[in-house]
């Protein structure tokens, strides 16, 4: 009977001739036979039906500002409420959520979505982030938060792997706003392999391509920099034209320095300068807002005018301490443009 399946129906799936159902959330697309689930461990087969057994059961729950996620360009300095379930469609060796992303067991605080909804407005956040494991995986609990968030004026981010599908993006564009797409290893196909367990990247660059073309969704791109894995840089190079050619020049990319974590400890911490390298390549390329994260207090994690190159948003880390834009997010200094979507939440006094 219905009501004794475990979770809710899914919405995103093709029943087989062989009796299994193929998922379409994520670009896994596990054929699932009755009473087992997909990789990610949170869809399954159960009565005939594919359910999202984690549906309305919430992991993790924290108020974190926007350039945690990070996200740079799209209603800086706004506070989010970030929301997880278990599971995860990818196997990252370094991951620093395992103990949510690699757990196979549904577990966490039932929420409904208007809970989830009401539980941002009480923190008094501007957003729900639907992060820490990948939210496409569990995009119809998302979706449904989304419309209540949206109710309440709140808006929604996906950190997301982009490992999607266009079902997931289809269903991204009902009630998403903003995405951050996080490759990993420049998304080099030894290293997604090797360290993710994915054959290779190219649903990613899909993702970005579907979102580009058929969403108003805000775009940014997020490359976490593991030292020795693309030594030469013709991943990140190819990745910088990719954003370049496909996305705009004003798509903001983050450079994200590694840190050991999880099956991945004897690696060291990436070096600022290998940092640096990659963001005088997304420059070269023609990218002109382009950020190094997690090294806090180095000045390029400042947006700088592309027109006069005067600081007109100055960060500590995840705190924005100087800002320069007008109200109509010109630079104030020469009065370019600068494409921040939205307005300035909260700035602190100076940090460095
Ligand atoms: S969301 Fe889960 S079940 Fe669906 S294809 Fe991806 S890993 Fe498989
Ligand atoms: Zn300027």
């Amino acid at each position: 009977m219905q009501s004794e399946l475990p979770g809710k129906d899914a919405e995103l799936f093709v029943p087989l001739p062989n009796g299994r159902m193929k998922c379409t959330a994520c670009a896994r697309y596990c054929e699932i036979p009755e009473g087992k689930v997909g990789l990610c461990g949170i869809r399954g087969v159960f009565g005939n039906k594919l359910r999202l057994l984690s549906y309305g059961r919430v992991i993790a729950g924290h108020i974190d500002p926007i350039e945690k996620k990070p996200v740079t360009h799209y209603n800086p300095g706004s506070e989010i409420y970030s929301i997880a379930t278990t599971g995860c469609n990818w196997l990252c060796k370094y991951c620093q959520n395992y103990d949510i992303s690699q757990r196979r067991k549904i577990e966490g605080v039932e929420m409904t979505p208007a809970q989830v909804a009401e539980a941002a407005t009480n923190y008094g956040a501007q957003g729900i982030a639907y992060t820490y494991n990948e939210p496409s995986i569990f995009i119809e609990f998302a979706r449904d938060c989304g419309l209540e968030a949206h109710k309440r004026g709140i808006f929604n981010i996906f950190v997301s792997n982009g490992y999607d599908t266009p079902d997931s993006v289809n269903m991204m564009s009902q009630f998403l706003d903003c995405i951050t797409v996080d490759f990993k290893g420049s998304g080099r196909q030894e290293f997604v392999r090797r360290y993710i367990g994915i054959p290779n990247s190219d649903p990613i660059f899909q993702t970005l391509l579907e979102i580009k073309s058929k969403t108003t969704i805000h775009i940014e791109v997020t490359d976490l920099v593991v030292p020795g894995a693309d030594d030469d840089l013709q991943a990140a190079k190819n990745l910088c034209s990719f954003v370049y050619d496909k996305l705009g020049p004003d798509t903001p990319i983050h450079f994200l320095r590694f840190h050991p974590d999880y099956k991945m400890m004897d690696f060291e911490p990436t070096p600022v300068g290998l940092l640096e390298k990659h963001y005088e390549l997304a420059k070269k390329q023609g990218l002109k807002y382009a950020y190094l994260g997690n090294v806090p207090g180095h000045p390029l994690e400042d947006t700088y005018c592309p027109e006069c190159n005067a600081v007109v948003i100055g960060r500590y880390g995840f705190y924005i301490d100087e800002w320069n834009l007008d109200k109509q997010n010109c630079c104030k200094n020469c009065g370019a443009r600068i494409p921040i979507v939205g307005k300035l939440y909260k700035k602190h006094s100076k940090l460095h």
